[in-house]
């Protein structure tokens, strides 16, 4: 799996985040950082991940099989 991120969406809330520290960072400056941008996840974060992107609250985070 895949997660496609619009980071003109994206409005730094940290949902993800919190729900998937080892996938999501928000930077000092609150800024995303996507960890697997590009790749697929790694099948250990997958749930965390899918986890993190439900729980933007403004769709930021896409997942794509
Ligand atoms: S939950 Fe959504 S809006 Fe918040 S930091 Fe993550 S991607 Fe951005």
């Amino acid at each position: 799996m895949k997660i496609e991120v619009d980071y003109k969406r994206c409005e730094g809330h940290g949902l993800c985040e919190d729900q998937a520290p080892d996938v999501f960072e928000l930077d000092d400056e609150g800024d995303l950082i996507y960890q697997f941008e590009g790749q697929d996840v790694p099948a250990e974060h997958q749930t965390a991940a899918a986890r993190g992107a439900a729980a933007c609250p403004v769709a930021a985070l896409r997942v794509v099989q």
